[in-house]
């Protein structure tokens, strides 16, 4: 087997089909990944990383032997999930909030961050989502752009009881979990809830542009409940 990771490889240990998606999948990112490497910026670095994964993402949707409901404007996807990020990718969504995001949607996410839970362990709606859709969409986590359902109705049914979770392509989760194993994030990064560590950083007015900028933080954004952390 090449190209896979233990941890990917068990993952798809009971479906061939999937490993060989992982296994041709993370050969093709770690060939972008490696052809990157003089970036000087690690998120200029990963957001390369993320456009090849969209495309590798495209191919899996077409390939699908069912038809995918997702659509623009359909969204319970992003009130029940738990969306975790690093901190790479919460540098992505700082510049995009900074730099692309119009003024009145941007004003939105920042009231939504800052009266989310303070408590450590945070919950959806992402703070993220507004009544024009995502405010960060082209840079939004990999965790977004790796979900796709079977059914909307069960997506809907989902976030109104919690009892059943969607059923989910797999193939778009194994580029999820290969971006995040090329970019060695399982080893390097801790993971954080997007709505905690994004309220931390727009809690402090000089912070987003630190972030923005790549310059190291206050250690305390980053000092939170373990809970928080994917696995945690
Ligand atoms: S995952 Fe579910 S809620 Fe999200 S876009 Fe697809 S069908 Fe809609
Ligand atoms: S970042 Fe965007 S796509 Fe991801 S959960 Fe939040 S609103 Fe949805």
């Amino acid at each position: 087997m090449a190209n896979v990771s233990k941890q990917l490889a068990a993952f798809c240990r009971h479906d061939p089909a999937l490993l060989a998606i992982a296994e041709k999948v993370s050969a093709r990112l770690a060939a972008t990944w490696n052809s990157r490497a003089n970036r000087d910026s690690p998120a200029a670095r990963y957001a390369d990383l993320l456009a090849a994964a969209d495309t590798a993402i495209e191919e899996q949707k077409a390939r699908a032997t069912v038809a995918l409901p997702c659509r623009a404007g359909c969204n319970h996807c992003c009130q029940f999930q738990r969306i975790t990020l690093t901190t790479t990718e919460a540098v992505l969504l700082v510049r995009h909030l900074e730099e692309r995001t119009p003024v009145e949607q941007k004003t939105a996410v920042i009231a939504a961050l800052l009266s989310s839970s303070p408590t450590g362990v945070e919950n959806p709606p992402c703070a993220f989502l507004t009544e024009q859709g995502c405010a960060v969409y082209a840079s939004r986590p990999i965790t977004c752009r790796g979900y796709y359902s079977l059914s909307e109705s069960a997506c809907r049914a989902f976030l109104a009881d919690k009892r059943t979770p969607p059923q989910n392509l797999m193939a778009t989760r194994i580029v999820e979990l290969a971006v995040l194993e090329t970019a060695k994030a399982f080893r390097h990064s801790q993971f954080f809830e997007i709505n905690g560590l994004m309220r931390r950083i727009y809690s402090d007015p000089a912070k987003p542009a630190q972030w923005a900028a790549e310059s190291p933080t206050d250690e305390s954004d980053l000092a939170i409940d373990t809970k928080e952390m994917l696995g945690g």
